[in-house]
């Protein structure tokens, strides 16, 4: 029984921990955010609304100067202030904004909030638990491997997660009428403030696939979706 102490410790130090995270994250984006009031993109959100049978969609602006968009685990959808900057200073389109915004209501209809959660509060709790335990059976390299699973289970849940919400935001931008020309342009603009400014990439990028590999994927579904 004393033999398995450490691994339930260390079990139960990564549940607390993920927990400590989770809320933390909550109460950030409670405290720092506001309802997105803009009637342009008002407008462009009606039509997802319309597309997808909804009364309105709510989006909040997160104040942070990082561009980037999220969904919280209750279902919240997220643009930042700086995302939101790049459209005032019309550096981004609204409906290439409001590609964002259905890339993240993808991400909350096909449940993956709650798993991305896990993503970003959980994999420090995952690798400090996993690297308790296998550093006491493999002493030595068992932190690196713990280090070495937890990414590759992470980066394997979530590339999955951003193909299905891209798919999702294709067809629902597809639906209302916007088309997803603006889906694709935006990685182009993401991409070319990447190379322009010294490799500050925006977060957004950070987080998902290779832009090319995505629009291609994108272009494989609208030449499936001409032939049906
Ligand atoms: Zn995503």
């Amino acid at each position: 029984m004393l033999k398995f102490l450490p691994i339930l410790l260390a079990v139960l130090y990564g549940v607390a921990m993920y927990h400590f995270s989770a809320r933390r994250t909550r109460r950030d984006l409670d405290a720092r955010s506001t309802e997105l009031a803009d009637p342009g993109l008002r407008r462009l959100t009606d039509r997802l609304a319309q597309a997808l049978d909804l009364p309105r969609i709510r989006v909040n602006v997160y104040e942070v100067d990082a561009v980037n968009g999220l969904a919280a685990p209750d279902g919240r959808i997220f643009i930042t202030r700086g995302f939101y900057q790049k459209y005032r200073a019309g550096e981004v389109s609204g409906e290439e904004l409001i590609s964002v915004i259905a890339h993240e209501l993808g991400h909350v209809a096909l449940g993956h909030s709650r798993r991305r959660m896990i993503d970003f509060s959980g994999q420090n709790a995952l690798r400090t638990a996993l690297g308790m335990v296998l550093g006491r059976i493999i002493p030595g390299i068992g932190y690196y491997l713990a280090g070495l699973l937890t990414s590759l289970l992470a980066a394997r849940l979530s590339r999955g997660d951003e193909y299905e919400a891209d798919a999702y935001a294709a067809a629902l931008l597809t639906k209302a009428g916007i088309g997803t020309a603006p889906q694709k342009s935006l990685f182009a603009k993401l991409e070319s403030w990447t190379a322009g400014r010294g490799g500050t990439t925006p977060a957004w990028l950070l987080s998902h696939p290779k832009t090319d590999e995505r629009v291609a994927a994108i272009e494989a579904l609208e030449s499936r979706w001409k032939l049906s």
